[in-house]
């Protein structure tokens, strides 16, 4: 059997208490199964630049990290990867910085990474790179003779042409993508865009899953990534899951609860989802003192601005919203700004009524999945989820809302609160179906057998049938 090499921004903590972020929890999963090497960050900045690599073992798991440089951590991660590609990507173009210094420290470090990788590689290894910290991976190690099958995912969503080749480095990423042997993206529409770039700008051909430009071919395809739903289920009925939903039930004394969970990130729709309940209580006065919303947001990349001024942003709409309509007795915003272990997250998300997520663009969004899995079967709560997360590809037994529609939304938020328990629990059943279906280890086994069927990985060429566009530019 092949091993496995995942290459990530972030490596561990392995310890599930630890963690927050979709793609480390994902990770982790996959790995622990399958055993093999995980490559990257430490997590630790240097002020000088030091390439020596640490190596751990964890089980059937080698980590092997390296830190970075204070230039890197500023040009390629706060830089490039977070203040370029992270709002670009999400179709956010008015608060992409793009500075070509950034540019540099990013190809600098998909380098650096890559020449510290290719020692530690081996024969029969498949080699799995995560995510839009390094799209220049493949390309690298290509260059340093790595001729192994190489294949990356992206987790969060490929934008559109129009907006892509707003990065005046646009041709090049996507040519380095190319030096990939299998793309992964979370949805269809995601794949399809990426083509329409090939097609509509770079002058390549697209037939099937496979698209072929800059001399060379790559096969692109979907991969929801999933979450383990069985052990997440079993979370929530943990002692320390059971614990929080007592204490949460018995704090809020038959009112109902809504509770959104998401990094603090401007792509997560939270002054809009804070709008949303404020809506809901002015145009359902009977809902006052009977519902709370319960965010528990967990500050991300507090040295960005951008993610400076929505922290300000959203204590202010709290303390409005407290401000205009708590009583003595009942708040109805309770704002979060800490990280809960994922055994507790359960406990709460099985304590409350609706699950509220709303992000304005999302790769996927695990915690939607968790709220369904966390669920007590018999008596749901109703998950009500953008249709621009990724997960509303999947999870159409959701209550879809537009989360630019406050209006819709807090609408939607009524009609969630209301629900007829035999409504919610056929939703819930159609939903647990799905993610248990569709789990962490479909997505891992699926993309690796997918990798592990490469032929010819990084030659030069490789055939793809003639294919003639029609007038729209499209492809049989
Ligand atoms: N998470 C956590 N503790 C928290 C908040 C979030 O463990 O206090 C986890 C959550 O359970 C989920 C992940 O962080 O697994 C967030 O993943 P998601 O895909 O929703 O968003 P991302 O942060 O990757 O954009």
């Amino acid at each position: 059997m092949s091993r496995l090499v995942v290459v990530s921004n972030r490596v561990g903590p392995i310890d599930d208490a630890k963690r927050a972020g979709g793609l480390a929890i994902a990770l982790v999963e996959a790995l622990k199964t399958s055993g093999g090497v995980w490559f990257g960050w430490t997590g630790e900045v240097t002020p000088e630049p030091d390439t020596r690599l640490k190596l751990e073992s964890a089980g059937p798991l080698t980590l092997a990290t390296v830190d970075l440089s204070a230039d890197d951590y500023e040009d390629y991660y706060n830089g490039f990867a977070n203040s370029s590609l992270w709002p670009l990507f999400h179709f956010r173009t008015g608060l992409v910085q793009y500075d070509r210094q950034n540019f540099e420290g990013y190809e600098r470090v998909n380098a650096s990474f890559a020449k510290t990788l290719m020692p530690l590689l081996q024969q029969d290894d498949l080699i799995w790179v995560h995510d839009y910290h390094f799209l220049l991976f493949a390309e690298e190690l290509r260059k340093l003779g790595c001729t192994r099958p190489i294949g990356h995912f992206l987790h969060i969503p490929f934008p559109p042409r129009e907006l892509l080749t707003t990065l005046p480095h646009h041709e090049q990423l996507v040519k380095a993508l190319f030096a990939f042997d299998i793309l992964g993206f979370q949805t269809e529409h995601d794949r399809d865009r990426f083509f329409d770039y090939v097609r509509m700008e770079v002058g390549g051909s697209v037939l099937g899953d496979k698209a072929r430009c800059f001399g060379r071919t790559v096969t692109a395809r979907h991969f929801p990534i999933g979450i383990d739903a069985a052990t997440f289920k079993e979370f929530a009925t943990s002692d320390e899951g059971q614990k929080q939903f007592t204490s949460m039930r018995d704090m809020l004394r038959g009112r109902k609860q809504i509770i959104g969970v998401d990094r603090l990130d401007y792509t997560k729709g939270l002054p809009e989802r804070f709008n949303a309940f404020e809506r809901l209580l002015e145009d359902y006065p009977e809902k006052r003192g009977e519902v709370s919303l319960l965010q528990v947001a967990p500050p991300s990349r507090s040295e960005v601005t951008e993610y400076q001024d929505l922290r300000a942003d959203l204590e202010g709409m709290a303390g409005h919203v407290n401000g205009r309509f708590a009583e003595f007795n009942w708040t109805p915003i309770r704002y979060l700004n800490r990280s809960f272990a994922r055994q507790a997250l359960a406990g709460l998300y099985r304590a409350s009524h609706v699950g509220l997520v709303t992000p304005l663009r999302d790769g996927m969004n695990l915690v939607a999945k968790e709220y369904v899995a966390a669920q007590d079967a018999d008596d749901p709560g109703v998950l009500v989820l953008s249709r621009f997360a990724g997960a509303a590809k999947q999870l159409t037994d959701a209550v879809i809302v537009n989360p630019y529609d406050v209006q819709g939304m807090a609408d939607a938020l009524a009609q969630a609160l209301d629900m007829p328990l035999d409504e919610r629990r056929q939703r819930h059943q159609a939903l647990l179906k799905n993610i248990s279906e569709e789990d962490i280890d479909h997505w891992r086994t699926t993309f690796i057998a997918a990798l592990g069927s490469v032929e010819n990985a990084g030659i030069t060429g490789g055939s793809i049938h003639a294919d003639r566009p029609d007038r729209n530019g499209n492809v049989a």
